[in-house]
């Protein structure tokens, strides 16, 4: 059976969720399609809190923020973009609050706001350490009560392009078995991000990266994929967030001499230098031997227990149960992990992509706010702000435009691909692709990057690719069959990988979370201050570029 409505959202999470209510607001016909129920989004985990230049704990303002996060991206964020971000953002913060978001309190009951990385002023206005969860659940409220359908565990699994237009999705009915054609006049990507291409990630288990590549198959364009950030504080061994407010509360790094050895890469901001800065920090003094067992130390214990048990119960809790280490007695055992991809969807300020009637919003997306390095606290901003937009966008243009069909033939050739899948009895299984494909992502591509590992790593994404191609699934249930799902996750992964070890390679340069001490250790703003852009055409990558956009702002070194 056929579905039909003005605007389709893939995704619940705070982009989705926030787009969504946008275009209902728009008055248009609205629903939303997660794999997942939307409170179990991964924007649920986010922990630190999010930016905005309400100027609570300093004088603060947009153009501030909008400096700090130019700054942060290295250069590579589009400036126009950014300058949107952050002169929204204050306002969308206060709506969120007026929601109902129960924001942590200065003692004369304004929003907090605390010091986060390469921030210039105390920027992060925060609920506890739980930030993530609460505004996840205060945009739920608002979609509970429009009552916007939500298609709840379904798996959206391709994109329907016809007549040169993005005309809705098929997706997979997790529930029930089946395919589902939702057609749809605009259809908003908002699926995050792809963590899970690493095997030591923060990432959540969804976080697989399936509407970047949807566009891509699509045929549309993503920009600067070899940008994924490692967030300096990951728990050892599980690589479960221990989050930057840690550091805005002024905890300390401690190498194996017990030295804060920032001193040496960052001297001025310290622990509270930006993520990549930080992430390859940490990273030479593990390779150079000052590690502890691949780690360095996050020492809390000067805080105290009492802001500890106030302001970060949460890390607490999360270093006890899968550390079994108290942080108010002991340091927390912390190393770089694979946190957030500032590449993704290239989409204009209003998260239009070049195939009409596609949209993306979120970490799925890249307008770009976030360039080579993204701050702490801007991710969760990006989806609101940028979440309305797009929703606002999506809807006005669906409501302009006529009805849509989902043709016969794009059913047909779905369902004989899924047949397909399904009828291999025999083959290897996903898992181990999956667990080869991250683990060598991890030593091939991650906080430094070298040529002849990325080529290596090409050539490994190429033969898991072609192993891919005989994969069986065992499972040929149709209620909740995983197995199939993570074969179509798998999928969407191997070609990811792909677009950024091109991407990576084509950058002869560092910047922000590229780097390449040992052959191109500096940024190179004659060659590369411009986006790489990548399309898929008989099945390999095509690599192209996009001038960045320049307000104000002309590129200066970068210290911290
Ligand atoms: C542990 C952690 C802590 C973080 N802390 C912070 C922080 O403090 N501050 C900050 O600014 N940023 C933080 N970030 C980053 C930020 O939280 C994320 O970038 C942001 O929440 C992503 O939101 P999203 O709506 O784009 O995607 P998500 O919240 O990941 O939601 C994706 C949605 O897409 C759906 N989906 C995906 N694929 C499919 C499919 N094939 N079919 C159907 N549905 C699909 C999922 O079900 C889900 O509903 C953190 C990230 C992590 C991992």
């Amino acid at each position: 059976m056929e579905v039909m409505h003005d605007v389709v959202v893939v995704g619940a999470g705070c982009a989705g969720m926030r787009a969504a209510i946008e275009a209902f607001d728009a008055g248009a016909d609205v629903a939303m399609i997660s794999k997942i129920h939307p409170v179990r989004s991964h924007s649920g985990a986010a922990e630190g809190g999010i930016n905005a230049a309400l100027g609570n704990a300093s004088e603060d303002d947009p153009e501030k923020h909008a400096f700090d996060t130019v700054k942060g991206s290295d250069y590579l964020g589009d400036q126009d973009a950014i300058e949107i971000l952050c002169q929204e953002a204050p306002d969308d913060v206060y709506q969120l609050e007026h929601w109902g978001a129960v924001f942590s309190r200065t003692p004369d009951g304004r929003i907090a706001q605390r010091p986060f990385g390469a921030a210039g002023e105390p920027r992060t206005a925060y609920a506890a350490d739980i930030t993530g969860h609460v505004l996840i659940h205060v945009l739920y409220e608002q979609v509970l009560k429009r009552d916007i359908p939500t298609y709840e565990e379904y798996f959206a699994w391709k994109l329907v392009v016809d007549d040169g237009r993005c005309q809705g999705v098929i997706a997979w009915d997790l529930l029930r078995g089946g395919l589902q054609s939702i057609g749809a006049k605009t259809v908003i990507l908002a699926t995050g991000g792809a963590g899970r291409l690493y095997t030591g990630t923060t990432n959540a288990y969804a976080c697989t990266g399936d509407g970047m590549a949807m566009a891509l198959r699509a045929g549309v364009a993503l920009k600067d994929m070899e940008m994924m950030q490692f967030h300096p504080t990951t728990l050892a061994p599980t690589g479960v967030l221990i989050t930057e407010g840690c550091r805005g509360e002024g905890a300390y790094l401690l190498n194996a001499k017990a030295e804060r050895f920032l001193v040496r890469y960052a001297p001025n901001a310290m622990e509270l230098a930006s993520r990549d800065v930080i992430s390859r920090a940490e990273q030479t003094e593990i390779d150079e031997g000052r590690g502890l067992n691949g780690n360095v130390m996050l020492d809390l214990r000067h805080l105290g227990a009492e802001r500890i048990l106030e302001r970060l119960h949460g890390t607490r809790e999360l270093s006890m149960t899968f550390a079994g280490v108290d942080p108010i007695y002991e340091p927390i055992p912390v190393r770089p992990g694979a946190h957030y991809h500032m590449g993704g969807v290239d989409t204009d300020v209003w998260g239009q992509t070049s195939l009409p009637g596609l949209y993306a919003a979120g970490e799925v997306a890249c307008v770009s706010v976030h360039g080579a390095n993204r701050l702490g606290g801007n991710a969760l901003m990006e989806t609101i702000t940028y979440g309305k937009r797009v929703g606002r966008h999506a809807s006005e243009w669906a409501l302009a435009n006529t009805t849509v069909e989902v043709p016969a033939a794009v059913e047909a050739d779905a369902e004989r691909e899924l047949k397909a899948l399904l009828d291999r009895t025999a083959g290897e299984r996903p898992w181990q692709i999956r667990d080869e494909l991250a683990e060598t992502m991890h030593v091939n591509f991650g906080v430094f990057r070298r040529e002849e590992q990325m080529l290596e790593q090409g050539a490994i994404v190429q033969s898991l690719r072609e192993r891919y191609e005989s994969v069986v699934v065992e499972d040929k249930g149709e209620v909740f069959n995983s197995d199939l799902t993570q074969a179509l996750e798998l999928g969407f992964l191997l070609e990811l990988a792909e677009c950024m070890v091109v991407s990576g390679i084509a950058r002869k340069e560092s910047r922000g979370a590229h780097a390449r001490p040992y052959d191109y250790p500096n940024r190179d703003d004659e060659k590369y201050l411009r986006h790489t852009l990548v399309t898929w055409k008989d099945g390999a990558v095509q690599l192209d570029w996009k001038p960045v956009t320049m307000t104000k702002w002309q590129p200066q070194e970068r210290t911290y």
